[in-house]
């Protein structure tokens, strides 16, 4: 049988060949095995110089400074770092969210809460972004952090970090921004970006799964209390021995990201429009999130009269996802299709559709091709 197309580039990525190339040669005796702790040998010597050079790519696609980069195993670690770090010892701190974010970040408040800590959980526009405004306005005297992500995994909007960041600067609040969909996809600096904690994540940018990274901005200096003990690794704020092929594979494939981000961005842009001109014979389409403010690759689209799980059952040949990918061992409707004010038939009509670097035109036709035929299937039988 022929694979499916994968169409599901937001959940996670295929490892770049190139990046796996580079990470078997960290493993094996006759590579660079040694324990990047390790200060009395060769072994360990090389080992920390790959950890540092990945560390430079990692730093460099986001424009920070290498001393910044706190290596963790993923974003959804970084997120927990990022939130309970900074939280902690604080009297009694408030935080703000919002009701679309990851559920890394999600549960991470909702554990906050249940010790006793305050959480204001925003609702963004039904463009899927939380305003300044809004945020500004959720503010109190003992708010302590506001955490946000840049692009939302399920509608691929984009929150706009750098006028949050600027107004939560001047007020003197931490900001923790989730960048695990934006990195690779679109600009991340925080050079012209005023956050102070930054979530990225290995495998959704074609680097392997089990390894991330949390930014930890320098000036001003940002401190956060580690949430995993021993051996005082990464400057104390997060132990444990360094996978170094992970970390190699991370770095390369961050590398490979900034070298591609403009052109596989204008080609993703037009992936995308092919995509939904293949779809406009069929009426009762609608995009979910932002039109405008928002990543190329990640398409969310409602079906009038079809319910997503039959959609999918009938979409055998490609691979997508309704909901998030963590949710979706659930046949709960998406909440985060329900926080920017779907109602619950509205969310079971939706699916979210990925394209990544290895998606083809090919393949987007195809896929566009498939929906039209199941989709009118579905609706002449009803
Ligand atoms: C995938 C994802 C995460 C979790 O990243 P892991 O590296 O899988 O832990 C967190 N936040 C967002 C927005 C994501 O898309």
């Amino acid at each position: 049988m022929k694979k499916p197309v994968y169409l599901d580039y937001a959940a996670t990525t295929p490892v770049d060949p190139v990046v796996a190339e580079e990470m078997v040669k960290y493993l094996t005796p006759d590579g660079v095995f040694g324990n990047p702790a390790s200060r009395s040998h060769g072994f360990g010597w090389q080992a920390e110089a790959a950890v540092e050079g990945a560390r430079r790519q990692v730093a460099s696609l986001i424009h920070a400074d290498p001393r910044e980069i706190v290596w963790t195993s993923g974003a959804t670690e970084s997120d927990n770092l990022a939130i309970k770090g900074a939280v902690a010892g604080k009297n009694n701190p408030h935080v703000v969210t919002s009701m679309i974010e990851h559920k890394a970040v999600l549960d991470t408040c909702k554990w906050l809460e249940g010790q006793g800590v305050e959480v204001t959980w925003l609702k963004p526009g039904a463009d899927g972004r939380v305003s300044c405004q809004q945020v500004e306005g959720a503010l109190r005297d003992n708010t302590v952090l506001v955490t946000l992500m840049m692009v939302n995994n399920e509608l691929g909007s984009q929150t706009d970090i750098a006028a949050i960041g600027a107004m939560l600067r001047e007020r003197g609040v931490l900001f923790h921004v989730d960048a695990a969909q934006a990195a690779g996809k679109t600009e991340v600096d925080v050079g012209s970006m005023p956050v102070d904690l930054l979530s990225l994540s290995g495998h959704k940018v074609y680097g392997p799964k089990g390894i991330g990274a949390l930014y930890v901005r320098r000036s001003p200096d940002v401190r956060i209390e580690s949430q995993i003990h021993g051996g005082g690794h990464e400057r104390g704020m997060r132990s444990g021995t360094l996978p170094t092929h992970q970390i190699v594979g991370m770095g390369k494939a961050f590398d490979l990201a900034g070298e591609k981000l403009e052109q596989e961005k204008a080609r993703l842009e037009s992936l995308r429009k092919r995509f939904l001109s293949g779809l406009e014979g069929l009426d009762g389409v609608t995009l979910n999130g932002s039109a405008e403010h928002r990543v190329p690759g990640i398409i969310n689209l409602s079906f009038a009269g079809v319910d997503a799980e039959s959609l999918m059952l009938g979409l055998r040949e490609l691979a997508v996802s309704s909901g998030s990918a963590c949710s979706s061992a659930t046949i709960e409707p998406s909440f985060v299709l329900k926080g920017i004010g779907l109602d619950d038939e509205q969310a079971h009509r939706a699916l979210r559709f990925s394209f990544g670097r290895f998606s083809t035109e090919e393949e987007a036709d195809f896929a566009a091709a498939q929906i039209v035929d199941v989709v009118t299937r579905l609706r002449s039988v009803r």
